[in-house]
């Protein structure tokens, strides 16, 4: 059971859970007929081959953001890790929400943190909605048994007889009628004669009970709406708190694990699935859910009703907008599927809620990309040096002298990077001073740095326009200084800076993004979170590029050497049309 795979981890209580069932047999012999069904249709199957099954159970009504990320590593991670298989279910028992857009953009998401769900030729991709047959079957079975009636009070009068925490509720006066009258009722529920929310189908459970989710709860409701998946099959639909667990046992799911909000719905999941199991509908060993604390990041929304309204209001550009928290705006941005996993890893998994700045997810990618992501020089904020004695050092103004540098220091086998050093120069405007303050050891009248893999020069003054801005920065060349040559370093300096060259270097668009909001719990008690958001969250800049990079594809990351990781974006980005994301800095300076 521990492979070496599990070892390296961080173990956690839903692991330990895991390995007590593995190691007590709990699942042992559990059938698993191929494909999800009741009771009788798995018993007819073989000894499930999995050894656990776990679910990622979406709601396809918007895009999944971080925190389904780290549910999605949790539950297709843990399977992946005991011999198990995850299946992924679309949770889409709400008519109304619902869109194919979102089932696809989920699909991706998933794939592209690097999941799946096929297991030996078999697709364990599932839709609740399939499983409506059973559950209408299941609704008649309680109902027969005196375990679930048909109210028809009015919404209103339901929730006043509902109690509070400190009041127990008060009983329905249509909950003692027969399960045959139940019956012809639940048979008028589905008839498509009555009007929303005439009526209800109800668990039959206590009233009293000190758990409010144990009152009685609505297990079916009337809705007059077309389904994106069955149609006009039905006009009545289950709530989620029955069907979740029915499509949980229907799929020999053995551990469910869902967020700590759903803790008080336990008992009614286990309720729920005991008696459908003792009629003979839903197959034991029945499955268990665990609740774990959610992911929540600090400056961060997640909440794909306040996500979808950022998009709609056009506060963002659209659901991959590089500053959303959704994983297609991650992955925009430039975070990679490794980083998200190691994110969700490092945040474990306890009892109670966390919350996590971004730098958690920027110091894995950092440690994803160090490694492997090309250096490349880029010049964000421009200005033009001047090599004033170019012609005399190397003979004539069109001289070029070629240079070159390492891809990548300690990685050979990514190659060598080639270009040109000429007399004019982009440097980045910062780093010029013209009265330095102490410690400044950049360019400035009299000091000596190197252009990095190039020469190096001294500085003699600038240029500047009516309005005192400079506007270009004068410099010589220090004879036989060149990077690599005998003797370059004779000469010593104490900056260094990047560059490139005015006759080949690339435009480049490139987007500087800043947290999107201004307060780490944009929507804390009730606030507005319109009221927090960033103005400067985005920033767009003319830069200058080294050639090389001209001919990068999308989604390409490289590291701007001083700059920081940069991707290149995966919707804008074409050749002739360079554009680039900043993913992070090269420190965690995350400015409040
Ligand atoms: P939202 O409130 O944004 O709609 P949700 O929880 O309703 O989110 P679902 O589609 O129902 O969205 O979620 C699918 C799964 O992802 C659920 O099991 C849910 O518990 C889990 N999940 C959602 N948000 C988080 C989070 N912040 N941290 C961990 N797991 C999460
Ligand atoms: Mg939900």
């Amino acid at each position: 059971m521990s492979s070496e795979h599990d070892a390296a981890k961080p173990t956690n209580f839903l692991r330990q859970v895991i390995e007590r069932d593995l190691a007590q047999g709990s699942f042992q012999g559990r059938r698993f007929a191929g494909l999800p069904g009741d009771a009788a249709h798995h018993a007819a199957g073989p000894v499930d081959s999995a050894r656990i099954r776990t679910r990622f159970p979406p709601e396809p009504n918007g895009y999944l953001h971080i925190g389904h990320a780290k549910s999605i590593c949790l539950n297709f991670g843990l399977a992946a890790d005991y011999g198990g298989i995850c299946h992924l279910r679309f949770d889409d028992t709400n008519p109304e929400k619902e869109e194919q857009e979102y089932v696809d953009a989920i699909i991706e998401a998933v794939h592209w943190l690097g999941f799946d769900w096929n297991a030996g030729g078999v697709s364990h991709l599932y839709y609740a909605s399939s499983y409506f047959d059973f559950m209408a079957r299941a609704a008649e079975a309680l109902i027969d048994d005196g375990l679930a009636y048909v109210d028809e009070q009015t919404p209103e009068q339901m929730r006043a007889t509902r109690g509070d925490f400190n009041t127990p509720g008060t009983d329905s006066p249509f909950r003692d009628r027969s399960p045959a009258d139940n019956r012809t009722r639940w048979a008028g529920m589905k008839s498509g004669r009555l009007a929303d929310g005439a009526a209800v189908l109800r668990a039959k459970i206590d009233m009293a009970s000190p758990n409010i989710n144990m009152r009685d709860p609505a297990i079916y409701r009337i809705k007059h709406a077309a389904h994106h998946a069955t149609g006009d099959a039905w006009c009545v639909y289950p709530m989620y708190t029955y069907a979740h667990p029915i499509e949980d046992a229907l799929e020999c799911i053995t551990h469910s694990i869902c967020t700590l909000e759903f803790e008080d719905q336990r008992p009614f999941y286990d309720w729920l699935l005991e008696h459908l199991a003792r009629l003979g509908l839903l197959a034991r060993p029945l499955p268990r859910q665990y609740e774990f604390g959610r992911l929540n990041v600090n400056g961060v929304l997640t909440s794909k009703r306040k996500l979808k309204a950022m998009v709609d209001e056009r506060i963002v550009d659209g659901w991959d907008d590089p500053r959303m928290p959704t994983i297609f705006g991650l992955r925009r941005r430039g975070y990679t599927p490794a980083s998200l996993r190691t994110m969700a890893e490092r945040t474990g998994a306890s009892k109670t809620n966390i919350w996590v700045d971004m730098s958690v997810l920027d110091g894995a990618l950092r440690e994803d990309l160090e490694g492997q992501a090309p250096r490349a020089c880029a010049v964000l904020d421009p200005v033009e040096l001047k090599l004033t004695n170019w012609s005399r050092v190397f003979g004539s103004e069109g001289h070029r002298e070629p240079c070159q540098a390492p891809a990548h220091a300690q990685r050979p086998d990514l190659g060598t990077r080639h270009f040109e050093l000429g007399p004019r120069v982009w440097i980045e405007r910062d780093d010029f001073a013209e009265s330095p303050t102490k410690g400044f050891f950049r360019l400035y009248p009299g000091n000596k740095v190197r252009l990095k893999y190039g020469l190096v020069v001294e500085c003699t003054g600038c240029e500047k326009d009516a309005a005192g801005r400079v506007t270009s920065v004068l410099a010589t060349v220090v004879p036989d200084t060149k990077s690599g040559t005998p003797g370059a370093d004779a000469v010593k300096v104490k900056g260094t800076i990047t560059w490139v060259s005015g006759h080949d270097a690339v435009a480049a668009e490139v987007r500087l993004y800043e947290r999107l909001f201004t307060a780490d719990q944009p929507d804390a008690e009730g606030r507005d979170f319109r009221s927090v958001v960033n103005p400067d969250s985005k920033r767009v800049v003319r830069a200058w590029v080294e050639p090389g990079v001209a001919s990068c594809e999308a989604e390409t990351r490289l590291q701007f050497e001083r700059h920081g990781y940069f991707v290149a974006d995966r919707v804008d980005h074409a050749p002739g049309r360079l554009v680039f994301n900043r993913i992070t800095g090269l420190r965690d300076g995350r400015a409040k």
